[in-house]
């Protein structure tokens, strides 16, 4: 089957706390429900609005357009800055710069670069944000793949790659390529940095209590509007069921999974998870990864990394780190095993969940 007919769809997370797909509507008089399209994906914001939440008395700050603009303004920013898919964004000029000089990012671009070499330090590279030529040549970029690389051709992407090639330089705001042909990709981190400043930018409005998700990343703030934490799904994967579903106040949590953006080639599931070590698709049977934290960007970035070291080598980190983690691995007789870090079974013991 061609990489072009790539299962792309739904979110891997599922807000509960959403119920309908409508535009927007005061779903109670105390809160909004607001769906719309971003970045290749769609966005669900819940505000509570009421209970002296919101804007100064009087203003239209807690107004569905204001609250509309405000999140769009945010999401736009980020798609503006940070797209493949746009040639205009400034991440799609710094891959066209083919030169050792600085590049001038925005603040915002550099925060995420500096969060994505935290991680990839971290991680020793398994989160590594300079895969992009990898991504394109296995077809799960901007322009569609006719087929897999050959084993030459990823022989030479492999030389392009290595998230050491890229020098930052917070006081100048610039980075800078040691190797010329680097092309960054933000699509792990990215999504979870937009729906920190959604979520940045609702509480600076005086709006505390919200979830936002872009993409199956999301972030609560708060409680919801029965005054409980916001109950956040995992869906299991390939199935329309859920596997857990997680109180959060706020924290922000992300999945990263093989069963939403995969082809099959020769009898075999290409997922979009790239090991940067070997430039080729994860190939063990992880297939999501679920992690809380304080910022989305961050658990963003880990679900992703997870992802790469897999089922083993990804507990071991996530324990050893006191990541909060749920792993689902695929079984032979088609079922998962759900193996979660001490950290997230804290999470839900605190919430009385389990
Ligand atoms: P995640 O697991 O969060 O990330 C997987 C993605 O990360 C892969 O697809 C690959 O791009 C990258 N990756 C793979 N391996 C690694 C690794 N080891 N380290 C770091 N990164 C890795 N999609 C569209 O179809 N149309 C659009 O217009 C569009 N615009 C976008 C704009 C922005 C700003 C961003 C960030 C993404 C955009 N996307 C678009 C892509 C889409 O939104 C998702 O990002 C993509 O489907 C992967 O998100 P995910 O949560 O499913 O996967």
């Amino acid at each position: 089957m061609s990489p072009q007919l790539i299962v792309r769809v739904l979110p891997s997370i599922v807000a509960l706390a959403v119920a309908t797909a409508c535009a927007s509507r005061p779903s109670d008089p105390l809160s909004y429900e607001l769906v719309g399209s971003t970045m290749g994906t769609r966005y669900v914001v819940k505000v509570i609005v009421g209970d002296g939440a919101g804007g100064a008395d009087g203003d239209d700050g807690g107004s569905e357009a204001a609250l509309r603009e405000l999140i769009e303004t945010e999401l736009e920013l980020v798609d503006r800055l940070m797209s493949t898919y746009r040639e205009d964004s400034e991440l799609s000029r710094f891959n066209r710069h083919a030169d050792v000089t600085p590049f001038v990012v925005s603040d915002a671009t550099f925060e995420v670069l500096a969060e994505a070499e935290r991680i990839s330090t971290w991680t020793d590279g398994a989160f590594d944000i300079t895969v992009g030529p990898l991504v394109e040549a296995w077809g799960f970029g901007a322009a569609p793949a006719a087929q897999p690389p050959s084993d030459d051709e990823l022989e030479g992407l492999r030389q392009r790659i290595g998230f050491a090639t890229l020098r930052l330089d917070a006081a100048a705001l610039t980075v800078r390529k040691t190797e010329l042909r680097v092309e960054g990709d933000l699509s792990a981190i990215a999504k979870g940095y937009a729906v920190d400043r959604v979520a940045e930018a609702l509480e600076a409005a005086g709006f505390p209590r919200y979830m936002v998700e872009v993409g199956g990343e999301v972030r609560a703030g708060g409680l919801n509007a029965e005054a409980a934490p916001w109950r956040i799904a995992i869906e299991q994967p390939d199935a329309a069921s859920f596997q857990s579903i997680v109180p959060l106040t706020d924290a922000a949590m992300a999945t990263s999974g093989d069963y939403r953006s995969f082809y099959e080639w020769e009898g075999r599931r290409i997922s979009h998870t790239i090991d940067p070590r070997t430039g080729r698709p994860v190939e063990h049977a992880l297939a999501s990864v679920t992690v809380v934290s304080g910022r989305c960007v961050t658990a963003d970035a880990l679900a992703t990394a997870l992802s790469v070291l897999g089922p083993d080598e990804g507990y071991r980190f996530a324990v050893a780190n006191d990541v909060a983690a749920l792993m689902l691995t695929r079984r032979a007789d088609g079922g998962f095993e759900e193996q979660s870090t001490p950290a997230f079974q804290r999470l839900l013991d605190d919430a009385g969940v389990r």
